[in-house]
């Protein structure tokens, strides 16, 4: 699971650290809020990661299969939202 979060990171930086819009955001932590997999520690209970960081970036995907939400980089079979970000 730690590696979960180094890979989901990279991914991040190698994006230049870029943010899903304010909307994105929003869509995603409801999605996870209201997932069963998602824990009191705000957490998810596949990936281990914790998801109000992670869910911010714009290379993160959800780790159910399949994936509640996607990518919004672009890149990938997901990533078909190349909406631009406006930096939560
Ligand atoms: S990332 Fe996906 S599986 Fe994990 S808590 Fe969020 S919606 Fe659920």
């Amino acid at each position: 699971m730690v590696w979960d979060f180094a890979e989901a990171l990279k991914k991040h930086g190698d994006d230049g650290f870029k943010v899903v819009t304010v909307a994105q955001y929003a869509d995603r932590m409801s999605k996870c809020s209201s997932c069963e997999h998602f824990t009191e520690r705000n957490s998810c209970g596949l990936c281990g990661c914790n998801m109000p960081v992670k869910a911010r970036w714009r290379t993160s995907i959800c780790a159910d299969n399949p994936p509640r939400w996607v990518n919004t980089n672009g890149k990938g079979k997901e990533g078909t939202d190349t909406t631009p970000s406006d930096g939560v």
